[in-house]
């Protein structure tokens, strides 16, 4: 069983619960966007599919304060970052809808040999079911529906069950916007019944952002049944810093980089990588700078950070960080955790035979590792099983190009944080998942691309 219910991790109040579907109402939903694919997607035009997700980006915008106080109380976002992610989300609805004649349009082949032509042309392929995470409850929804809404494809989505009411809420503005009963489907479902939607015939793929358990199940019950899947996973993505014209820069990027989401993101640095003849100034100035943000009250604007999403992760990293200390690393760190309102930390001497050198901390901790040259810098920031993103300060562009293609991720970011948007693919490699989302590429995964040869 699982328990949808919207539990405020500032106070550890549970403010309303929600039931779970029942399988007769879930069979249903596979059958509304079964017939909503073949009904709807199959006879709209691109441009009429364009105009509903503008549309969605303008309710975001115009129901803007709600979806953030939703998402405050149930994950313990910081409100003005809460705002932004709602924008964020806004944008990619836009970008899709003003992109969507360009990334359909047929595609012109040149032959090799014969008469005629080809080209290929980008079909919906029908039901997709969506797995979502809390830490960004609008903007993981957007980057998974708009490209997919936009192709023709319907979507049922499965948010985490501690987001019941912003998930309820996004579906509200599929449907004030006009998109027909079938087109996206919100589900209060548990794991089995994930399974058994996966499992249907009518349904044809699955997307989810998470963790790597997660993961590996969608991916195995998507494996048995012969469904495309796109997993973006964990990630412990390294910030490496090689040079700098501005030490305080720097260290505000890591900063930013590590305690954005209260550390919460996937994408988030968080092993930093220092040449050595910078260590001891980088960590000097990182651990004052890290250990002088504190977490707040969520409600008020300009928090450092809010508490943890949950007592569960909250007690999840604690237990990590005691592991990395009895294991050898030292800690950094102002004070005791309150609840779920967790300090922020440093940790040094972490080596390669300490348990957490290999986990991702999902929380206001960074790792500091030096590294004696450029190449060592490298080895260290790959050794690890993630490869989502990563970020490379240096003031040297060749360096920049060089190191940049030497590391194993998805996402290279030179001489910043933060910079993600809806038209940059998002994605990894390694045990960070497979296929990408945002930009032309999110836009391409669960598509038919049809070879059409005309002879
Ligand atoms: P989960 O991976 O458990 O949750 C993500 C989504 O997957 C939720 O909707 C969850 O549902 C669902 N889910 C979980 N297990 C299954 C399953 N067997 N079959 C189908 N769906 C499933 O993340 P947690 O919240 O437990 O976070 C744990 C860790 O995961 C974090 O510490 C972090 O390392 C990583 N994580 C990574 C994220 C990212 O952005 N890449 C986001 C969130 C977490 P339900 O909520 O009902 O359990």
């Amino acid at each position: 069983m699982s328990h949808h219910a919207v539990i405020n991790p500032a106070t550890g109040e549970t403010i309303k619960t929600y039931p779970q579907i029942s399988s007769d109402e879930l069979e249903q939903v596979i059958e509304s966007a079964d017939k909503a694919h073949v009904n709807w997607s199959r006879n709209s035009s691109t441009d009429e599919r364009a105009a509903l997700l503008r549309r969605v980006g303008d309710l975001h915008e115009e129901r803007r304060n709600e979806l953030a106080a939703m998402i405050v109380r149930e994950m313990g976002k910081p409100v003005d970052q809460a705002l932004g992610e709602v924008d964020y989300a806004a944008d990619i609805y836009r970008y899709y809808a003003d992109n969507a004649q360009e990334f359909l349009k047929d595609e012109p082949i040149t032959l090799l040999s014969g008469e005629g032509s080809a080209f290929m042309r980008s079909k919906s392929l029908g039901v997709l079911i969506g797995v979502m995470p809390w830490n960004f409850p609008y903007y993981q929804v957007a980057r998974f529906a708009a490209p997919n809404l936009m192709t023709g494809n319907t979507i049922i989505l499965k948010h985490a069950s501690q987001c019941p009411e912003s998930s309820a809420a996004i579906e509200q503005i599929f449907h004030d916007a006009g998109f027909p009963a079938g087109a996206y489907t919100n589900v209060y479902a548990d794991s089995e019944q994930v399974a058994t939607i996966i499992a249907d015939p009518r349904v044809q793929g699955v997307s989810l952002t998470g963790s790597e358990g997660a993961g590996a199940a969608v991916a195995e019950v998507a494996g048995r049944h012969l469904k495309k899947v796109v997993l973006e996973l964990g990630g412990s993505d390294p910030f490496i810093l090689l040079s700098t014209d501005d030490m305080a820069a720097a260290v505000d990027a890591a900063v930013a980089g590590r305690l954005r989401n209260g550390g919460q993101a996937c994408d988030a640095a968080k092993r930093f990588i220092v040449i050595d003849e910078l260590y001891d100034e980088f960590t000097e100035k990182f651990t004052a700078a890290i250990l002088a943000c504190s977490p707040s009250d969520p409600t008020v604007p300009g928090a450092d950070y809010g508490p943890l999403s949950s007592l569960d992760a909250a007690d999840h990293l604690a237990e990590q960080v005691e592991r990395a200390v009895a294991q050898g690393a030292t800690l950094a760190s102002t004070g005791k955790r309150s609840g779920n309102f967790y300090p922020s930390g440093v940790l040094t001497d972490v080596t390669r035979d300490n348990d957490t050198y290999h986990e991702e901390f999902f929380g206001p901790i960074a790792f500091v590792y030096r590294a004696a040259s450029e190449g060592d810098a490298v080895s260290l920031a790959n050794d690890t099983p993630f490869g989502l993103g990563s970020y490379l300060f240096t003031t040297d562009p060749e360096q920049a190009l060089r190191v940049a293609d030497r590391i194993e991720a998805g996402m290279v970011f030179v001489n910043l944080v933060d910079a993600g948007s809806a038209e940059l693919p998002f994605g990894g490699v390694k045990r960070s998942g497979f296929g990408r989302e945002l930009g032309r590429f999110g836009a391409s995964e669960f598509v038919n691309k049809k070879l059409i040869r005309i002879g």
